[in-house]
């Protein structure tokens, strides 16, 4: 999914179980909303950083456009993007990172809940991931495999699996929660007044 979508879907439903009552220890909501997006962040550096190279280069070693070089073959392939981009895109690492984190906070470290929250962040947006793309998901067992993905049924942006309408049902999902956040945060205001 896009990367706005996993913050505002992890922002909602963080606001939603405290709402309810579910959540029974207190959330570290900036760690939280980080491992949200974190997942995303070197894919993102890394596209910006080679797209420029090779815009400015004029071309790409394939003389494909930059693009389709960079999402399709060096994603794929090249084992800087395949790590960066599944360090936090992976089940086992998410995991590790959450255990970790539940026992730095049972034993009463610092760092302990920080870790934690961020690692229910990455966790959350890796789950969300499998379920919604085919054929570029995560590695859900890197570093142990590099190649398995779960081929998901849907895909936010491939055409073969229902890519047009899983679009539209995002982007609606995003309005809907960025109307809720405004209107509540405009409640809010006004009653303070
Ligand atoms: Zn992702």
């Amino acid at each position: 999914m896009q990367t706005v979508t996993h913050f505002l879907v992890t922002a909602f439903a963080k606001q939603q179980a405290q709402r309810r009552g579910v959540l029974t220890r207190p959330v570290q909501t900036p760690a939280l909303l980080l491992g949200a997006v974190l997942p995303d962040i070197p894919f993102t550096l890394l596209s910006l950083g080679y797209g420029l190279y090779y815009w400015w280069l004029g071309s790409t070693p394939t003389g494909e456009s930059p693009m389709v070089y960079m999402h399709f073959t060096l994603f794929f392939e090249d084992p800087l993007w395949i790590i960066s981009h599944n360090v936090f895109h992976s089940l086992v690492i998410n995991t590790l990172l959450l255990a970790l984190g539940w026992r730095g906070m049972r034993r009463g470290w610092r760092w302990g809940p920080l870790l934690f929250w961020l690692a229910v962040g990455t966790q959350f947006h890796t789950l969300i991931d499998i379920v919604t793309h085919h054929s570029d998901g995560p590695l859900l067992f890197f570093p142990l495999n590099w190649s398995y993905r779960f081929p998901a049924p849907i895909s936010y942006w491939e055409p073969d699996y229902y890519g047009p309408v899983v679009i539209i049902v995002e982007n609606v999902i995003n309005v809907l929660i960025s109307g809720y956040f405004l209107t509540h945060w405009w409640r809010r205001r006004t009653e303070a007044n």
